[in-house]
């Protein structure tokens, strides 16, 4: 069968399953002429196998809030390829998660985690559980409900979870104490850990500051430098303080970050104070990003813009998937943005994307270019199976080598005969042929 056939079945048999199918689509369009100059692909039927997950986990998680109510949500875990490595990704807390979402999400991650050189396969998972607004005890009391169905499938060589959105260092620690009294040990199940109890410095930043390291290569082939660039980020969660912070280390100007109320209008750029400020508004767990301009008057709030209404030279989407559509991408290359760099899943739709490609802008895919944040994963789960833990200088060194990494391999499948770069294909087909090559050695399974 050829892509468009096992794409057209998908769709029949996955109906519902809109983001999932999107993943898919994009990845398939991209590597279909490589699949096509493989036919041990085809015969060993790689990518029917590829596009179904191993198994997915669903259970009930119950718990107690703060008045005593009881409360049931559904927790996942989508166990999707392990070919290179045992399942890693992170768990999702919001509303909004499904079967689709993680599926999505889980797809992605396997080319992500191929890309970044790093022995892991793909997986994630979460739960239709809403933080905003929960106390710390109820973020507790529902983390370890969750626990006590995950932990029997989990372990630091079978699937190692971390975060993802509604997910962060908290969250971790609460998960984490649940598994040890449950199994009895203390591994690198979880990554993202607290820095006392197994946790890699540089991690919480590593998704931004890898994003950023991205850009800086992406400008670097154009002859181009990051300072004084003007950025929009979308976001003011944990990718986007990492991102700003190392924006702004670079001599970048940051004049956009936004939230689901409306964008901050930055003219000046951040501070130290400012980053700083970002965390402590995520930390108030009030979703909103107002509150910004109240304590710095030279910021402004645009309620209910996007921060792609701001003009700028680099757009950094840092919040979730298809929050840049295709008409944000014709005002922002209206405005003269001339790079965006997709940090948060599926960031731009495909519409947006097509609009980048065809005005032959820089466009990266978040696969690539957040990349980061996983390969420090990866590099806590080293850490943890060696029993030592690496200087912040050793940590940021070696990802700044996998961003290199990943880089060179987006260039080197994605470089097109008029020289312009499609990362997007790069990505893909470079993720793509790790994760074949390795699933037709393992032979039939
Ligand atoms: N959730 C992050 C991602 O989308 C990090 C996953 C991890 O560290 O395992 O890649």
């Amino acid at each position: 069968m050829n892509t468009s056939e096992i794409m057209a079945r998908l769709k029949v048999k996955h109906a519902n399953e809109k983001e999932y199918l999107q993943a898919v689509q994009e990845v398939l369009e991209t590597i279909e002429d490589v699949y096509n100059q493989h036919p041990e692909f085809e015969e060993a039927k790689i990518i029917e196998r590829l596009v179904e997950p191993d198994r997915i986990f669903t259970f009930k998680v119950t718990w107690v809030d703060d008045n005593g109510e009881i409360q049931t949500n559904t927790g996942y875990r989508v166990q999707f390829n392990s070919a290179i490595g045992p399942y890693k990704g992170g768990l999702r807390f919001h509303p909004s998660v499904n079967v689709s979402i993680l599926k999505f999400l889980g797809f992605e991650q396997i080319f992500k985690n191929a890309l970044t050189t790093l022995p892991m396969g793909g997986g994630k998972g979460g739960s239709d559980f809403n933080p905003k607004g929960k106390s710390d005890a109820e973020i507790m009391r529902f983390c370890q409900a969750f626990m006590l169905e995950l932990w029997r499938n989990i372990g630091p060589d079978t699937d190692v979870p971390a975060g993802d959105v509604g997910v962060g260092g908290r969250e971790i620690g609460y998960l984490f104490g649940m598994y040890k009294k449950l199994a009895r040990e203390h591994t690198g199940v979880l990554t993202g850990k607290g820095m006392t109890w197994g946790g890699s410095l540089i991690r919480p930043e590593a998704t931004g500051f890898g994003a950023v390291y991205f850009v800086q290569h992406m400008l670097h082939v154009q002859g181009k430098d990051i300072k004084d660039k003007k950025v929009a980020i979308s976001g003011f969660g944990n990718v986007a303080w990492g991102a700003a912070m190392k924006a702004t280390q670079l001599g970048a100007h940051v004049i956009a970050i936004s939230g689901p109320d409306g964008v901050i209008y930055n003219p000046n750029g951040m501070t130290d104070e400012k980053i700083a400020y970002m965390l402590e508004l995520r930390s108030s767990n009030n979703d909103v990003v107002a509150p910004f301009a109240d304590k710095f008057p030279d910021a402004v709030f645009y309620p209910g813009k996007k921060a792609w209404s701001i003009k700028c030279d680099i757009a950094m989407p840092c919040a979730y998937q298809n929050e840049l559509t295709g008409e944000d991408a014709r005002e922002l290359l209206d405005n003269g943005t001339w790079c965006c760099a997709e940090v948060s899943n599926m960031g731009c739709t495909p519409e947006a994307i097509a609009e980048f490609q065809k005005a032959k802008i820089l466009f990266a895919p978040g696969k690539a270019v957040n990349a980061g944040g996983v390969a420090t994963s990866g590099l806590e789960m080293t850490q943890n199976a060696m029993h030592i833990s690496w200087s912040a200088e050793e940590v940021d060194k070696k990802l700044h080598e996998i961003m290199s990494n990943i880089h060179h391999s987006c260039v080197r499948y994605g470089t097109q005969p008029d020289g312009y770069i499609n990362y997007l294909k790069g990505a893909n087909i470079a993720g793509f042929m790790k994760v074949a090559t390795a699933m037709l050695e393992q032979g039939v399974i």
